[in-house]
């Protein structure tokens, strides 16, 4: 789009002006000004935590800024009115679709309006028609893929006439195909004027669609402009701490390398990840780097016999456990903490008893099928005690604690089946800092007892705070690898964007 250079005000269709944001004394966004064009794309990207979707749902009108304005097509909006910026033609698409499963692509796309259906159905197809874009309206939701569940979500911006769409890490759960006709739709959408911000971890994918490019780093835009003023290694800069001083880490690891591994990856492939090779010791924690999307929580599903694999061995204790049914896994001594608690790790109906005991039902020295309420409440409140969970009682529904504490309960229960490795999927996401420290003291209490941790973690500080050693995982591979006195963020920043390889290391 050659008009996009046009830089006056009134033809953007989006104006961020001076925005600030805190949360309580946490300051998340600290004046940030941002432009967006018609046919503009725009990738911004930032670590974890950098304050990407705070701003976007500033934008959405789903939070309130603190002070600063944002205009949409020149008009004002007003704080923290998801209504208006719908109104005014900004959508957001997600990252995780919000679709209902039982209804069609058509009854998802068109709920909500109170225009006739016919006509909306005659304009809907036109527009897919415009696009070429083929999804047929009659497929339940449950039946699409992530990719196409993302099509829905776009093409219900586009009825409600979108001028302003928003991409969270749009590419994060596709593989590469579906990335591809992403791209493709990017395209399309690009050419009919619409202005585009896309949120990326990927730097690959800011030169292969952005026009421009805005890097965020603790609530401050770093370096932004047109993306061909820039060369990867500007956006590295961009990314990293300004003053790149390494936080000095304990670089003596009490692990003793010369036992053998507690558990061994030996080219380990599935959907998503491919050849993966890896030790962990006795007592180790080994940090698996990456960025959300990267292949890792595949990867953990498949060894936890959730997902079919495609080659190579697990290896746990001597022992073969390739391809085991998950509660052989667990009898073997592994056990995975899920990064979505809330999906999979919790059974939200279950009071806390019952969720911190319901692993010990696979124990085979608890007795496999039945458990007394008394011993039941015994190791929970035991549980309970060590993990400082807050709980009004042993019979306070899990689904109204909080996410920490949340979270150390499926520590807990990952426990009690007195693991030899656990895999934890992202232990802190989303948590307070208070809970924090508490599954960080929780972690160093297992790895004491000698209990083996694969850590999954985008949070390269928790990473560098945590891990004996580490690894990337990039694009579904192992990219790198780091002893204990490499591991810090610039190294593992750079690693889980893919900017160093191991041919690079080797030469
Ligand atoms: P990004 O999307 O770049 O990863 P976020 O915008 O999600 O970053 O988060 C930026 C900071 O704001 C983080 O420190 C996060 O903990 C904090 N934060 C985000 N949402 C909330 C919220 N609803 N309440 C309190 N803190 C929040
Ligand atoms: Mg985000």
């Amino acid at each position: 789009m050659e008009n996009m250079t046009a830089s006056s005000g009134v033809e953007k269709l989006l104006s961020v002006r001076n925005v600030y944001k805190s949360f309580g004394l946490n300051a998340v966004l600290k004046g940030i000004s941002l432009d967006l064009a018609p046919g503009e794309v725009l990738a911004l990207i930032g670590g974890n935590g950098a304050g990407k979707s705070t701003l976007m749902k500033i934008i959405m009108g789903i939070y309130s800024h603190d002070s600063g304005e944002i205009f949409v097509d020149g008009k004002e909006m007003t704080v923290g009115k998801p209504a208006e910026a719908l109104a005014h033609g900004v959508y957001m698409v997600p990252q995780e679709p919000l679709l209902f499963p039982n209804m069609t692509v058509e009854e998802n796309i068109l709920i909500g309006f109170d225009r006739p259906r016919a006509e909306l159905r005659r304009e809907l197809v036109e527009r897919m028609d415009n696009l070429g874009w083929h999804i047929a309206l009659e497929r339940k939701a449950s039946s699409l893929s992530i990719a196409e569940q993302q099509l829905v979500e776009i093409l219900r911006g586009l009825l409600r006439h979108a001028k302003v769409l928003i991409l969270d890490e749009p590419t994060s759960a596709l593989t590469f195909k579906e990335v591809e006709s992403l791209f493709k739709c990017v395209e399309d959408l690009k050419s009919q004027g619409i202005g585009i911000i896309y949120i990326t971890h990927r730097l690959n994918e800011v030169f292969e669609i952005a026009t421009t490019v805005a890097i965020m780093r603790d609530g401050v835009i770093t370096l932004d402009g047109p993306v061909s003023d820039f060369t990867r290694d500007d956006l590295v800069c961009g990314l990293l701490p300004t003053d790149s001083c390494q936080r000095k880490t304990q670089v003596v690891s009490k692990v003793d390398y010369s036992k053998p591994p507690v558990f061994e990856l030996r080219n380990f492939s599935g959907y998503g990840f491919t050849d993966i090779s890896l030790k962990v010791y006795p007592g180790e924690i080994l940090g698996l780097a990456g960025v959300v999307g990267a292949g890792r929580t595949e990867m953990a599903m498949t060894i936890f016999g959730r997902d079919k694999v495609l080659g190579g061995n697990v290896i746990l204790d001597g022992k073969d456990i390739t391809g085991l049914k998950t509660a052989d896994v667990i009898k073997a001594g592994l056990n995975y903490v899920p990064e979505d608690r809330h999906a999979d790790g919790l059974f939200k109906i279950s009071d806390v008893a019952c969720n911190t005991t319901s692993a010990l039902l696979s124990n085979p020295k608890m007795g496999r099928f039945f458990l007394n309420r008394k011993e039941e409440k015994k190791v929970t409140q035991q549980y309970v005690d060590d993990f400082r969970i807050k709980v009004t009682g042993q019979d306070q529904l899990t689904g109204s604690l909080s996410g920490g504490n949340q979270q150390k309960i499926v520590i807990g229960r990952s426990l009690s089946t007195a693991p030899k490795l656990v895999i934890l999927d992202e232990p802190t996401r989303g948590i307070d800092a208070a809970a924090r420290g508490d599954v960080y003291s929780i972690i160093h209490q297992l790895r004491d007892q000698g209990v083996s941790i694969l850590l999954i973690s985008s949070d390269m500080e928790e990473i560098v705070e945590l891990s004996d050693r580490a690894m990337s995982i990039y694009l579904g591979r192992v990219n790198c690898e780091f002893a204990k006195e490499d591991v810090n963020q610039d190294n593992l920043t750079s690693a889980a964007f893919g900017l160093i390889r191991k041919e690079e290391e080797k030469a």
